[in-house]
């Protein structure tokens, strides 16, 4: 009985339907998101996604991951990582300010992917691997091809290893994609008969 509730499947759902419930709270004002990343540019993109979830797609996806991904991946889709400017706001950092620049300059899911100099290697071998613009936060997040290597580049960083250990997917894993409905009946009848 123990094993059904800790089956994958049913702990990423209970993770999508968490992270799902506190998006909810906090659009309704229950719980603010940080004011940094409320103003960033790039918080509307990222918006749109969280307004899917929890999609079919998405659950197609976390299927493939192993757990410790999945929940990295949902709490860089929610806004809920344990980066510096998060940290702080439940009192668990002295500081919302990267721990490599300092200065004011907040630790934010954008710093962290995308500018912070500390992990300018990662962000190059990101970069070679794509063989296209980095730039954009929901495509590292939300797509088949941009996913395994966001994770190789968390990997990289070591900055979230102490959270969720290591995110390193094998180097030839890939995302499948999601059959469309008709295969995925054709199949199962395959299967039945
Ligand atoms: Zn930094």
């Amino acid at each position: 009985m123990l094993n059904f509730f800790l089956t994958k499947k049913v702990v990423v759902k209970f993770i999508l339907f968490y992270s799902f419930f506190t998006n909810y709270l906090s659009q309704k004002g229950f719980c603010a998101p940080s004011e940094e990343w409320e103003t960033s540019k790039r918080h509307n993109a990222s918006n749109k996604i969280d307004a899917s979830l929890p999609s079919d797609n998405y659950l197609h996806i976390a299927d493939q991951l192993r757990r410790n991904q999945a929940s990295l991946l949902i709490q860089l889709r929610t806004g809920h990582i344990p980066l510096n400017v998060i940290l702080h706001q439940v009192k668990r950092s002295d500081t919302p300010d990267c721990p490599h620049c300092k200065n004011g300059i907040q630790e934010t899911i954008h710093h962290y992917l995308l500018t912070c100099p500390s992990y300018a290697g990662a962000r190059r071998i990101l970069q070679a691997k794509l063989k296209r613009d980095t730039s954009s936060i929901p495509f590292l997040i939300g797509t088949q091809i941009g996913i395994p290597h966001l994770l190789r580049y968390v990997s990289n960083t070591k900055r979230l290893a102490a959270t969720f250990g290591e995110v390193r997917p094998d180097d030839d894993f890939k995302l499948k994609e999601k059959e469309p409905k008709t295969k995925q009946r054709r199949q199962r009848n395959e299967d039945e008969a």
